[in-house]
């Protein structure tokens, strides 16, 4: 071992963190990168003696562990964990805090298929929940019922209408009520907020965003934060009061783990989150600033600009306002002749990729929150902007608007 073989990163600077942390160079072959452990199962020095604690992939597996020991580190968490998905994440996550009776209060915003998870897959299990406008901790008080919430679900930007909730202030009402706040921190990323130091106790991802970045791998992760207790009342799975004892034992004995090769590529996009997020957010500053200007938008609605109505806690909580974009254009015909028109802007749905994605949230994302309380505009288009030059985004837009 010499040079940085083992090194404490843990003070380091998030670049830094985010680039080395879990990822040592490879204590046999002194790799730089973390190999791919295209592995399902390992060799035991005699029964039950693991070398380096690994038995079988689903329980653990070394590529995976480099991309949770980063999560970790650059979300400034105890302990993540790697899924095949966003929702896989969620999942596993609302199954360890929740029980028959539990409740929950979400965004009236959410992403579509949180909403559909909470309200459909878990609601039938007896999974109560309350949607409530997160930007207004008052009513976030009002809809928590103490003692029977155990989980306050906060997105912050929401996705689509980009609401910025005030975190250290959610983390005082769900405390207050016995619940714990979980932050989806998909659109801002650790890169430009950190929701567990500002008193959040766990973290999802769907790492298919941004932190993949390259629009080329689903992912998602769960991070907890240090010592974070299960509500009271929640027995976990084997008798633990941690968070993280009963996310890791979801996640073995449910089984939606990342591949190796998945989590090799999420490791790969999270090393240049920094300065991705940092061009994001120059390039979306200024389309944001275009489309206030335009004729044909009614409304932008992006928390780097002062009319955001939360532009003063995005501006105290985020570190820069992200790549995420929506505006409305008075009606739905122009909406979808707008999104029909782009060339540079892919017409898709995702987002937080290199490339930049345009996209009607009523028919294309949100549309299974249609007749809901979840329900957006008709008129409601969101742009992901990627890291192209911004001179080219900003003529593809013109255009399309322009017809
Ligand atoms: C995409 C997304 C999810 C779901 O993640 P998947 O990786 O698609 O399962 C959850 N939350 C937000 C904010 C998202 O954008």
């Amino acid at each position: 071992m010499t040079n940085n073989d083992t090194h404490d990163w843990s003070t380091a600077g998030f670049a830094t963190r985010a680039i080395h942390a879990g990822q040592d160079p490879d204590a046999a072959t002194g790799a730089v990168v973390p190999p791919i452990y295209q592995v399902s199962t390992y060799k035991q020095d005699g029964v039950g003696n693991l070398r380096g604690g690994y038995e079988y992939s689903r329980s653990g597996n070394p590529t995976r562990t480099a991309l949770e020991d980063a999560l970790a580190a650059v979300e400034g968490g105890e302990r993540a964990f790697a899924f095949s998905s966003g929702l896989a994440a969620e999942d596993v996550l609302l199954r360890a805090v929740c029980t028959p009776g539990s409740h929950v209060v979400m965004p009236d915003d959410a992403y579509g298929g949180t909403y559909r998870l909470i309200a459909r897959v878990h609601g039938p299990w007896g999974v109560e929940h309350t949607p409530a406008d997160m930007c207004d901790a008052g009513a976030v008080a009002a809809a928590v019922r103490p003692g029977q919430t155990r989980v306050v679900w906060v997105e912050t930007p929401s996705n689509p209408l980009l609401g910025v909730a005030d975190i250290a202030a959610l983390a005082k009402v769900a405390h207050d009520a016995g619940a714990i706040l979980v932050v989806d921190n998909t659109f801002a990323t650790p890169a430009l907020q950190t929701p567990l130091a500002l008193g959040a106790d766990v973290v999802v991802h769907s790492t298919t965003k941004y932190i993949g970045g390259h629009s080329d791998v689903v992912g998602g992760a769960v991070v907890v934060g240090a010592g974070i207790e299960l509500p009271a009342g929640a027995a976990g799975p084997t008798g633990t009061t941690s968070v993280a004892d009963a996310v890791g034992f979801y996640q073995n004995a449910a089984g939606a783990v990342a591949g190796p090769f998945d989590a090799w590529l999420t490791l790969r996009g999270l090393k240049t989150l920094d300065v991705r997020m940092q061009r994001h957010s120059q390039n979306a500053m200024e389309i944001a600033q275009l489309l206030a200007a335009h004729p044909k938008v009614t409304q932008v609605i992006y928390p780097g600009l002062p009319e955001h109505e939360q532009h003063i806690v995005a501006a105290s909580q985020m570190r820069a306002f992200g790549g995420m974009i929506s505006f409305r254009t008075g009606s739905l015909d122009s909406a979808l002749q707008v999104v029909d028109r782009t060339k540079v802007f892919t017409l898709a749905e995702s987002l937080g990729g290199v490339e930049s994605l345009i996209e009607h949230p009523g028919k294309m994302t949100h549309a299974s929150v249609a007749g809901s309380a979840l329900e957006v505009p008709d008129d409601l288009v969101r742009v992901s902007v990627g890291i192209e030059d911004v001179a080219d985004l900003r003529a593809d837009l013109e255009q399309a608007l322009d017809g």
